[in-house]
């Protein structure tokens, strides 16, 4: 008997995987390479010891939301949290994709937008970026007016290209834009704006500003909060979106456990930024390194820098740096990155043993 097949629209999609190979120096997947502080990790371990294992955790999530909405300014209302932003990205297929509906993306951007719809049964409305992996916005009205998504998502500072939309962008793409706007900040804390900017009453209109009741923006513990580990996202957004998401929710979703490590790291804000002052200033020394060799790099406001080797295949020199035990993330095969690698900031330790094996395998 043959083994019963999965979805017929599941067959076509491909799993999103960076190889875990076992190296020194692990630049792949835009992880901190700082712990978080052990003044955090004592103060889990202490709160741990109070927490009722034999109940199921507070539904609502309430003290991690409330300190949520306090470290932005806003309502616990407005906050939705998950198990990673992918899963509030998941959510948010959910509750506003499905059958029937479209979600428009622009390539190239972060691979689980698109992968996440199609899991959801969204259709997905591709745009092009323009040449320097700009939003370009007789694009975005083309994909608007075609295919009326329901969500358009955009990334800033974008996976993998590194680049930040700035605020009129991304204002132009909520006045063009039918549906929600989704910007997904997993690196935000790195670039210069953000879109908090256009939620958050009292910033620039803020909450005021036509349209600002479409946009949600999607943020992270795995980057700048040296959490990854821990699988926490959230979201930030108007109370309606948020209803909706918890509807689409697995009951208990969240577990106890991450509720107290995310609302405990709150309290380590000054640490998290002083992280991302260092990776900042340590991804200028490798976007400069990077001018001076057989490579083109791009500008980034986040905590990676994608770059393209001039004369050699991106998939050789790859495999030659995990020769060397240094494991980037190789998008060479990828559509519109043929031959780019991507490459995290490290520590200053590591970004040297990558320059130095960079160097080799150029040369
Ligand atoms: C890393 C990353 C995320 C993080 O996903 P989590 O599920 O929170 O770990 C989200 N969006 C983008 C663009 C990313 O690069």
């Amino acid at each position: 008997m043959n083994a019963l097949p999965v979805r017929d629209d599941l067959v076509a999609l491909a799993g999103y995987h960076s190889p875990q190979v076992s190296v020194d120096v692990r630049l792949n997947t835009n992880e901190s390479p700082y712990p978080p502080p052990g003044g955090w990790r004592a103060a889990l371990v202490e709160e741990l010891a109070t927490v009722a294992f034999h109940r199921y955790p507070d539904r609502g999530a309430i003290a991690l939301r409330r300190a949520l909405a306090a470290h932005h300014g806003i309502m616990p209302e407005q906050v939705y949290a998950a198990n990673g932003s992918n899963e509030v990205l998941q959510a948010l297929c959910l509750a506003y994709g499905g059958r029937g509906r479209t979600a428009a993306v622009f390539e190239p951007t972060y691979a689980l937008h698109s992968h996440i719809a199609r899991i959801t049964g969204t259709a997905v409305a591709t745009g092009e970026r323009d040449q320097d992996f700009a939003i370009d916005l007789s694009e975005v009205a083309r994909v608007v007016s075609e295919a009326d998504p329901a969500l358009t998502f955009l990334c800033s500072p974008n996976n993998p290209t590194g680049r930040a939309d700035p605020s009129e962008v991304t204002e132009a793409v909520l006045d063009l834009a039918p549906g929600l706007v989704v910007v997904d900040e997993a690196y935000g804390q790195f670039s210069r704006w953000s879109a908090l900017c256009l939620i958050v009453p009292g910033v620039r209109g803020g909450h005021n500003r036509p349209g600002s009741d479409r946009l949600v923006v999607v943020r992270t513990f795995s980057k700048t909060w040296s959490m990854a580990g821990a699988r926490l996202g959230y979201l930030v957004g108007p109370a309606r979106v948020v209803s909706a998401l918890e509807q689409v929710a697995l009951p208990y979703h969240l577990d106890a456990v991450k509720q107290v490590a995310g609302r405990l790291a709150l309290d380590y804000q000054a640490e998290m930024e002083a992280r991302v002052a260092l990776l900042v200033e340590e991804r200028g020394r490798l976007y400069s390194a990077l001018g001076q060799m057989e490579a083109d790099a791009w500008p980034s406001e986040a905590n990676f820098i994608l770059f393209r080797p001039r004369r050699r295949k991106g998939s050789e020199v790859w495999s030659e740096l995990v020769e060397r035990s240094v494991l980037v993330r190789d998008c060479s095969s990828w559509p519109r990155l043929e031959g780019c690698l991507r490459v995290t900031v490290g520590t200053p330790g590591e970004n040297t043993a990558f320059l130095a094996a960079l160097t080799e395998v150029l040369e």
